[in-house]
């Protein structure tokens, strides 16, 4: 079902990077990035709610690439003056059309053999249109993501719409797909019954990207079980009896707003071995940026991580760090 394979010399450009990033066996959260052989499963944090998590061998068919709601461009389209002084790049509004950075994305990513999207805002979905492209991923989503690929030419055969309830096995990786709910923004009076219709056309405005409802997935690969979110809500009865041995977690303040959330969350999962707070990040500012992360957000939810899941081991992900996770035990190397 794999479409693409990175180029020889692009291996080479990411194997380098990767002996460069090698920290040995220290147990410290650092050496989670260093390198073994004994690695099955490789998470990169691409901020705001997007990861790729990666399997197998470099270089090989065994390699597979999944991408989660990967938004690597981090514009500024709030209309307003970034937050970030040193911020030069321009300022866009929800009236400007989707554009990706593509520099940016063709330093970071050169396979993706699937692609998951959660749903459809554009710090979501607005990169995967191009990514599509140039990967040749399959797509998987709900209409709206569906039809925002459409509207870009992404070729039908690339595409699978759901709806949540499936469970999907493409013999290397299997996707159960997660009915969800998206984050009680603005004191719980966010509500987005929308969805991008069929048969829109490029070029979209980015105001065009509406959520159209909210999935989570279930990602097995590399003998392990990722469950992802993509905001800071989740239907308890629908994660209920799950077993994640990585649980990413929504963990920007909107959490608060729901009822026990934290504790709920890590109940219904089993108390996963490793939780990774995701989407609690400063994504409209570029990598590298002095207020790229929201340390305060992820300190206040690792806080209540220790509480409601003591066992758990907690990881702050930096963004475009591999964390390598060793065989079965999900224990971060
Ligand atoms: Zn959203």
């Amino acid at each position: 079902m794999r479409r693409t394979r990175a180029s020889a010399s692009s291996l080479l450009a990411v194997v380098t990077m990767t002996f460069g990033c090698a920290s040995g066996d220290a147990p410290d959260p650092d050496a989670m990035r260093g390198r073994s052989e004994a690695d099955s499963l490789t998470l990169r944090y691409f901020g705001a709610a997007g990861w790729e998590i990666s399997s197998g061998a470099l270089g090989t068919d065994e390699h597979v690439v999944v991408l989660v709601d990967p938004y690597l461009t981090r514009a500024n389209y709030s209309g307003a003056p970034s937050a970030d002084a040193t911020d030069t790049r321009p300022v866009y509004t929800r009236a400007d059309t989707l554009f990706s950075d593509t520099d940016v994305i063709d330093a970071q990513v050169d396979q993706a053999d699937y692609i998951l999207v959660q749903h459809a805002h554009p710090d979501h979905v607005m990169d995967v249109p191009y990514l599509a492209h140039r990967t040749g991923a399959v797509i998987i989503g709900h209409e709206s993501t569906i039809n925002v690929m459409r509207a870009y030419d992404v070729p039908d055969a690339q595409l699978i719409t759901v709806r949540g309830g499936e469970d999907y096995d493409f013999g290397d990786v299997s996707v159960r797909v997660i009915p969800s709910l998206h984050s009680p923004l603005n004191d719980k009076r966010y509500y987005q019954s929308g969805v991008v219709a069929e048969g829109v056309r490029r070029p979209l405005r980015i105001d065009q990207l509406v959520e159209g409802g909210s999935l989570m997935f279930l990602v097995r690969i590399g003998g392990h079980e990722v469950l992802t979110m993509g905001s800071m809500n989740f239907i308890e009865r629908e994660v209920e009896g799950l077993r994640p041995d990585i649980a990413l977690v929504g963990a920007a303040p909107s959490h608060l707003e729901i009822t026990d959330y934290t504790p709920r969350l890590m109940r219904a999962l089993g108390f996963p071995p490793v939780v990774i707070p995701t989407h609690a990040d400063n994504f409209r500012v570029p990598y590298g940026a002095p207020t790229a992360y929201r340390t305060e957000w992820v300190d206040a939810f690792a806080a209540e991580v220790r509480v409601a899941s003591p066992s758990s081991r907690l990881i702050v992900p930096r963004h475009l760090e591999p964390i390598r996770m060793s065989v079965r035990s999900s224990t971060p190397r």
